[in-house]
């Protein structure tokens, strides 16, 4: 096993670069730039903001203390041209770095019977449904609130007396990022899903979390929107349930495209991704299309709602 050493400078954006430059030269690996993200406004998904963090990796080996103190040199020039913070240490044991931060992730429990498990562990609690989820590229690892909240009312739909006595259950699922939504209602018991999202990705990424999970072909997953659903492109077109965890203007814009036809008469709407300050534009969108409230479920700023139709 190889061991490395993580050395790592947070500082603004205008040095970021020059950092990166330096700690490049000493790791044969490169480096990675970590930065938060600011929301500007309702719909930006992320903006970078604020001061990064360049990590370098350097091989443990017998030149380590050599190498250490030539970069702590370069730095020391870079430093006396703009004032730079000590370099931190750190000591990674991992055969492969780069897997370094998957040490990160850990299984979490959610509601009452699901565990979202990253692919790579094994499920440490027999008693739950293991979800299992390779945190890919597309939204939508289980770590955000949002998903979780959207999968505790899933979760609580699957639980009624009158949903267990259905025999057909299905779900139809927009802007279905990891797939994580439709995976758990057919883990629960659902017969068929309906996955779609404008980003191809993640339609790439739904498909390969669904095979990690055996599910095949009762998993439908294409690029679109309701529009696309309503025009009847994919098999479904109706469900008793209709899932979509994205923002708050989308879903209002989305509720204004047919949402609901979506749903059975009678049926369930679950939305999410909701910040809080900003649900009463969904419920009256919602209310506005024949939908009428039946739950609300808050995690720190995020808000879900459930509907029946
Ligand atoms: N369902 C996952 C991912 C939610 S993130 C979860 O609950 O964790 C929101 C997803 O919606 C993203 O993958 C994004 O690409 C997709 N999306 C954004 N706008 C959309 C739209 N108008 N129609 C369909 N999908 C959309």
């Amino acid at each position: 096993m190889t061991v490395w050493l993580e050395v790592s400078l947070t500082v603004d954006g205008e040095l970021a670069e020059a950092v990166a430059d330096v700690l490049a030269r000493f790791a044969p690996n490169g480096v990675t730039t970590e930065q938060g993200v600011k929301f500007l406004h309702d719909e930006d998904e992320g903006t970078p903001s604020g001061p990064i963090t360049v990590r370098a990796y350097l091989e443990m080996d017998e030149r380590i203390e050599e190498t250490r103190h030539k970069l702590e040199e370069a730095l020391f020039y870079l430093g006396s041209i703009r004032p730079l913070p000590a370099p931190r240490y750190r000591q990674v044991a991992d055969q492969n770095w780069m897997e370094a931060w998957k040490e990160r992730y850990r299984p979490i429990p959610i509601g009452h019977r699901l565990m979202i498990v990253p692919v790579w562990l094994d499920l440490p609690d027999p008693l739950r449904i293991p979800i299992k989820i390779d945190p890919g590229m597309a939204f939508g690892t289980g770590t955000h609130p949002t998903t979780q909240l959207c999968l505790e009312l899933i979760e609580g739909w699957f639980d009624q007396p009158e949903v267990i006595k259905r025999k057909s259950k299905t779900v139809i699922d927009i802007g279905c990022g990891s797939g994580i939504l439709s995976i758990a209602a057919l883990e629960l018991g659902a017969q068929a899903a309906l996955g779609v999202d404008i980003d191809i990705e993640s339609v790439r990424n739904a498909r390969e979390n669904a095979a990690h999970n055996g599910i095949g072909a009762e998993f439908v997953i294409g690029q679109g929107s309701v529009e696309e659903v309503l025009a009847g492109k994919f098999p479904l077109r109706q469900a008793p349930l209709v899932v979509s965890n994205i923002l708050a203007p989308v879903l209002v814009r989305l509720l204004e495209a047919g949402l609901t036809d979506l749903t059975e008469p009678g049926g369930t709407v679950i939305l999410s991704g909701i910040l809080l300050g900003q649900e009463r534009s969904v419920i009256e969108a919602a209310q506005a299309r024949g939908l009428e409230m039946n739950a609300q479920k808050q995690m720190g700023d995020w808000v879900a709602l459930s509907f029946v139709r």
